[in-house]
């Protein structure tokens, strides 16, 4: 799933080619993905002017003229495509939108698991989980607003963190990464962290995001919906060295998620509270 670092460096590439430029052909490919809350789509959209682009934790926002707004959840497998129109169209492209300058701006989703709401702009806040998000991962908030937004959130700190309420923009990839710069065990129960742990989770996030988001800019390109993680220290990376004490990552599966960790540098035990 694309997080905060991939979806903040595709956001600055498409606010240097998109605003200004107007759609002139929309279609919908695969009608699964798509919610239009209050306009015919995509007829409504043709003739919209992109404005900006922005990021709201793990949603995308492409601002269009008229006050409306493209929404996007990309949730497990869908991404954004910026390519020439005479590209050959993929069948994973859901929506496409064909633009002035000659390029196609696309919704692609291999399992069409993500959402692609078409919004007037006073709707935008009914779009499922966009406002229920917590402060950005990005968002400079303070350890006691950390403190007290997890308050009300019990369970594994990973499964906490990747929820988005506490910190919004973290998956599962950022969380393993996030606890490994922490030096916690990704499933200590969010009651027993002592201060200290959450002190470091919270300046963990921040600093490991930034840091992912200068080596995704290197990487990216124009290729934005392409995952590039060669460079993550332990997540999906088991069996691997660990980059800090060069014991074995551990890793495991459980409920189609992966969970890499080091057993030394982040010491806990499963099933204990
Ligand atoms: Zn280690």
């Amino acid at each position: 799933m694309p997080e905060a670092p991939e979806l903040h460096v595709a956001v600055e590439f498409l606010e240097s080619c998109l605003p200004g430029q107007t759609i002139t052909e929309a279609q919908v490919l695969r009608p699964s993905v798509v919610r239009s809350l209050a306009d015919p789509f995509p007829e409504d959209a043709v003739g919209r002017e992109f404005l900006s682009i922005s990021r709201l934790g793990k949603f995308l926002l492409l601002a269009l003229s008229g006050d409306h707004t493209l929404v996007i959840n990309p949730k497990l497998t869908g991404g954004i495509q910026y390519v020439p129109s005479k590209q050959r169209v993929f069948k994973r492209t859901c929506v496409r939108f064909a633009l002035a300058d000659g390029n196609d701006l696309r919704y692609i989703d291999d399992r069409q698991m993500g959402q692609f709401y078409y919004v007037p702009n006073d709707l935008i806040e009914t779009v499922p989980g966009l406002a229920e998000q917590g402060p950005d991962v990005l968002d400079d908030f303070s350890f006691d607003d950390f403190k007290a937004n997890l308050k009300g959130f019990s369970g594994e700190i990973k499964g906490v963190l990747t929820r988005g309420r506490v910190i919004a923009g973290i998956g599962n990839a950022y969380a393993d990464e996030i606890l490994f710069h922490a030096g916690v065990y990704p499933f200590k129960k969010r009651r027993a962290l002592s201060d200290d742990e959450l002190r470091r989770i919270h300046q963990s996030s921040r600093a490991v995001v930034l840091d992912a988001i200068g080596q995704v800019r290197q990487r990216m390109g124009n290729q934005i919906d392409h995952k590039l993680r060669d460079f993550l220290a332990v997540h999906n990376k088991g069996g691997q060295p660990c980059p800090q004490c060069g014991n074995a990552i551990t890793e495991l599966r459980a409920n189609q998620t992966i969970t890499s960790y080091c057993r030394h540098c982040q010491p806990g035990m499963l099933l204990k509270n």
